[in-house]
């Protein structure tokens, strides 16, 4: 769980980058979307937003990268409370066109004031954050997604629901983006912030703002889809559209391995770079340690202190040009003499201000060390010079291997003759942390946090100087691990000197790698906005087809309904007059060029009057609808039948001779005795066939079948009659 939050961690500015990404594609659906006079949500606005609040999350990401200044700090908290202004206006400009009561344009001017009185209660520049968050963040969002949801309540289907989607997602952000505000001194900033939120969830807030800008995002972009009707483009377009945003995923998940691998890599280098200088100030160190210890030890088995103890003037004088004679082999060396009582006797800098005569360092336990027959070795500040230094110590001892006293050699340590100054943060500190030297100015004296025992010790032995022990970092750390000092990231190399703990410390600011997986991000962000370009251009030219497509298949629909309006009775919908006149005309000509035969029939409905003087015109209609109806299906489709005048009907019937077309009529006349007719029961209709004749004109062969027609009814109607 903790590692995987500090992992998350780690990849704050990959999250930066994918949800400016989110909001900056929210911007551009926005604004090429297909304009629409059903349309009444101010897209524009939303657009504004996404563009606003992208630019923002970049600017944090470029903020954590290359690091902050107080202006650069309020430049995006102005971009940032402008974002949510643009929001709050979508809600408002909505809430108005969707003919709700609401409030006029001043509205933002004092959310603005509200959020800046928040923002002076709650304190600090977080605390600004955390008033514009609260006053137009939670507004903007909230107000947004009411709109969004109105609108969504006049729509059906997916449309609606696409939008009741985007509703949600603009709701929970508000929530995450408007109510988890940085850290303030305050209520409610003091008990629901970024870092509770954090401490709690196991994974940083902006995580979950940038899963709520993509769904956000995605969820207006499928509105948008959702407009276009099923269609084989629209199939086509949903295709590409799917294919698209595949590859974009795939970007950025292969742009986050780059990214990654690119911070990796750094990382390495780093890590290299600092086991090469804790190595070279280690070995520096550690020539000169030996040396002096050397130095130390080749003192004290020295004839001329032989006669110790004793302070007879030779002795004494021998002492000294010992001491001398030792100090001289290096300028930084200070060699002296102390009897068994850690009094020195003999120091090579007598003669300097600081000079070490006659004084007693028997606390220090490189004096302790010695007397008990060992060699010391200590790293200190001089108690009396003030200057910091390894301290070499050996036993003198006599003839009878008495120890006598001790020979120090002491090295005064330079940071800069030590290289430390070469490195911005390196440190000599013992096994606790506690910094004796550092190449860093005015450093404090601790790297970590000291137990109490240990910094009574370490006071008791002056080592030093007496100085506070303040910390630098929250917990111990060895060669190669991350600490935080102050909020920022350090790699720590360690490397130790000698046997006692002491350790060359190195610190390394991550800030570079940073930088290393910007060049990732910018390189994924490039790839993506090319990919995103060429699917909205492809959407949009694809969408302004499918529109037009759209509106060719409408005219078509329209011309064939005009057609058929004026190619049939409106009644009945069997074919009227005019067409009945063409389609004759042409099957005349067919017959004549081919010699196939072509037949009329004519019937009239037989005493109608009575029906329509029985039951009225209305009952008389329904008849006539029914009758067609009734013959329809029951010719064939080569056929024609129209109607020739009030309740006179024709079929052109071609390829069939007169006696063929007289059979078919038969078989109709007795279907129309055997059916019960809705409102009137039985009914009869007269029919008369006629063949056309080579001689014949339209107008002569629907004369014989009129004629024929005439004869069934004289000769007493229900019966077919061939002219
Ligand atoms: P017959 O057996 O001789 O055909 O007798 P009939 O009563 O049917 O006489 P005729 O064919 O001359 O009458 C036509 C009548 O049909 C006249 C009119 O009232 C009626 N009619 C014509 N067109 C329509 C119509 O569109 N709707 C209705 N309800 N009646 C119509
Ligand atoms: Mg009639
Ligand atoms: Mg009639």
């Amino acid at each position: 769980m903790l590692e995987t939050a500090q992992f998350l961690k780690s990849q704050m500015d990959y999250i930066f980058f994918v949800y400016g990404l989110a909001f900056m594609v929210l911007g551009v659906v926005c604004f090429t979307r297909q304009r629409s006079p059903q349309e009444v949500l101010p897209w524009l606005f939303m657009g504004l937003f996404g563009f606003t609040h992208g630019l923002n999350e970049w600017l944090d990401l470029l903020a954590l990268t290359a690091g902050d200044t107080p202006l650069f700090s309020s430049v995006r908290l102005a971009v940032m409370a402008a974002s949510f202004a643009f929001l709050v206006e979508f809600g408002r400009v909505a809430t108005i066109k969707l003919g709700m009561r609401t409030v006029g344009r001043w509205i933002l001017p004092v959310l603005l004031l509200v959020a800046l009185l928040l923002g002076s209660l709650l304190g600090g520049q977080s605390g600004l954050n955390g008033g514009f968050r609260y006053a137009l963040g939670l507004v903007g969002c909230l107000w947004a997604a009411f709109a969004l949801f109105a609108k969504a309540s006049t729509l059906e289907g997916l449309r609606r629901r696409w939008l009741i989607s985007a509703g949600i997602g603009m709701g929970l952000y508000g929530i995450a983006a408007g109510a988890v505000v940085p850290a303030a001194a305050s209520f409610p900033a003091n008990f629901l912030n970024q870092e509770t939120f954090f401490a709690a969830v196991g994974a940083p807030i902006q995580l979950f703002r940038a899963f709520f800008a993509c769904w956000i995002m995605l969820a207006v972009w499928a509105y948008e889809q959702s407009r276009f009707e099923e269609s084989h483009l629209m199939m086509k377009r949903r295709w590409y559209f799917r294919a698209t945003v595949a590859v974009l995923v795939m970007t950025i998940g292969l742009g986050w391995t780059l990214t990654n691998n690119l911070g990796k890599l750094y990382q390495e280098d780093l890590r290299r770079d600092i086991d090469a200088g804790t190595s070279l100030l280690a070995h520096r160190l550690s020539v000169d340690t030996t040396v002096t210890q050397g130095l130390a030890t080749a003192m004290s088995t020295s004839n001329a202190l032989a006669g110790m103890p004793g302070t007879a003037p030779d002795t004494l004088a021998q002492a000294n040009l010992l001491v001398d004679r030792y100090s001289a082999v290096h300028p930084g060396l200070i060699a002296y003499v102390m009897d068994r009582n850690g009094t020195v006797i003999a120091a090579s800098n007598r003669h300097q201000p600081t000079s070490l005569a006659g004084r007693n360092y028997s606390f220090r336990p490189y004096f302790q060390e010695a007397l008990a027959g060992r060699l010391g070795k200590f790293f200190a500040i001089g108690v009396t010079t003030g200057e910091a230094g390894f301290y070499a110590s050996a036993p003198i001892r006599n003839g009878r291997q008495e120890i006598t006293g001790v020979a120090v050699v002491k090295h005064t340590l330079d940071p800069e003759a030590l290289g430390l100054t070469h490195f911005q943060d390196a440190f000599l500190v013992d096994a606790n942390g506690v910094v004796l030297l550092s190449g860093m100015k005015g450093a404090p004296y601790g790297l970590w946090p000291l137990p109490p025992d240990l910094l009574r010790q370490t006071q008791a032995s002056q080592q030093f100087a007496g100085k506070e022990v303040t910390s630098l970092a929250q917990q111990r750390f060895g060669n190669g691990e991350w600490i935080s000092i102050a909020g920022k990231k350090f790699l720590a190399g360690r490397q130790m000197v000698g046997q006692e703990g002491w350790s060359i410390v190195l610190l390394r600011q991550e800030k570079a790698s940073l930088v290393n997986r910007l060049f990732g991000i910018i390189l994924t962000l490039m790839i993506s906005v090319l990919i995103l370009v060429s699917l909205l251009v492809l959407q949009r030219e694809f969408g302004t087809e499918i529109l037009l497509h759209q509106n060719q298949k409408r005219l078509e629909a329209l011309s064939h309904e005009l057609e058929r309006q004026a190619t049939t009775d409106t009644l009945t919908g069997a074919l009227n007059r005019l067409k009945f006149n063409a389609i004759l005309g042409q099957e005349i000509k067919r017959s004549q060029r081919y010699h196939t035969p072509l037949s009329l029939i004519m019937y009239d409905i037989d005493h109608f009057k009575r029906v329509n003087d029985t039951y009225g015109h209305q009952v008389g209609d329904s008849v006539l609808v029914q009758l067609t109806s009734l013959v329809a299906p029951r010719i064939r489709e080569t056929d024609s039948l129209a109607r020739w005048g009030g309740e006179e009907f024709m079929v052109v019937v071609p390829h069939l001779n007169s006696s063929e077309a007289a059979k078919l009529a038969e078989k109709l006349r007795e279907r129309v005795e055997t059916t019960a007719f809705t409102g009137v029961g039985r009914l009869s209709c007269s029919f008369g066939v006629a063949q056309f004749a080579p001689d014949d004109t339209a107008d002569t062969l629907t004369g014989r079948a009129d004629q024929a027609l005439y004869l069934a009814k004289a000769g007493g109607r229900n019966r077919v009659v061939t002219a």
